[in-house]
């Protein structure tokens, strides 16, 4: 273990707010950071990879997992269950490794209930028309499910009051550095940092022992 603890990043924002190629941007940029994996009852869509993307479960075993605590939070969303396993992300944090959860509203503002110092980011296009784009653009879901996840963003952009960090995803490039810098500057937020600060206090009392100038 670390002597200190990673941060929880969490990631939200609609279908289409282009979240998940900034995510995985991120995580290839930033080697102190890692993407926690969802498990989902959703089908595989054909760019999903198993154990990368999701791990995906039938209803029957993610029912299971939440009847053996096995999730810090879980949703059902748009007919579909996802949830965030707790073992591998405790254990990653414990590493002082960053990890970042890419999940909706409720289960964000769920997950800031048990960590209160996670951070939490909301993603949106410059424009609402980028969404339905976008959403249309990448030709994986039928039209009644968009329509579906265009009602759920509506619904989402309502809570964004209650996250921390607004990015505008204008291009991806921008997106993810916009995070780098909410990283590194959360990472020196002094509450995050009461060792170091105990140690130069510390240093402190043994120079004023040594000279009593330092009293006066
Ligand atoms: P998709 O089906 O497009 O992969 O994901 C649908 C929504 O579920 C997205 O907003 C995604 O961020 C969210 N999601 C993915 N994994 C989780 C999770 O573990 N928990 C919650 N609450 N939402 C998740």
């Amino acid at each position: 273990m670390k002597n200190y603890r990673g941060m929880l990043i969490v990631v939200s924002g609609p279908s289409g707010s282009g979240k998940g190629s900034i995510c995985s941007e991120l995580s290839k940029q930033r080697i102190d950071v890692t993407i926690s994996v969802s498990v989902t009852s959703r089908p595989p869509r054909a760019e999903d990879i198993e154990g990368k993307s999701y791990y995906f479960k039938t209803e029957k075993e993610f029912g299971e997992m939440i009847n053996k605590h096995e999730l810090l939070e879980w949703v059902r969303y748009c007919d579909n269950y996802y949830g965030t396993p707790k073992k591998d992300l405790e254990n990653k944090l414990d590493e002082g490794i960053n990890v970042v959860l890419e999940i909706e509203v409720t289960g964000a503002l769920n997950v800031k209930k048990v960590y209160p110092d996670s951070v939490l980011v909301f993603i949106v296009p410059p424009r609402y028309e980028d969404l339905i784009d976008r959403l249309r653009g990448r030709g994986t879901e039928d039209e009644e499910v968009i329509r579906k996840r265009i009602n759920k963003a509506i619904v989402e952009i309502q809570s964004v009051k209650e996250y921390d960090y607004l990015v505008v995803n204008d291009t991806v490039q921008n997106a993810v550095s916009q995070i780098e810098a909410i990283i590194d500057a959360e990472r020196s937020r002094v509450i995050r940092n009461q060792d170091k600060l105990d140690k130069f206090i510390e240093t402190l009392k043994e120079a004023k022992k040594d000279d009593r100038t330092l009293n006066q």
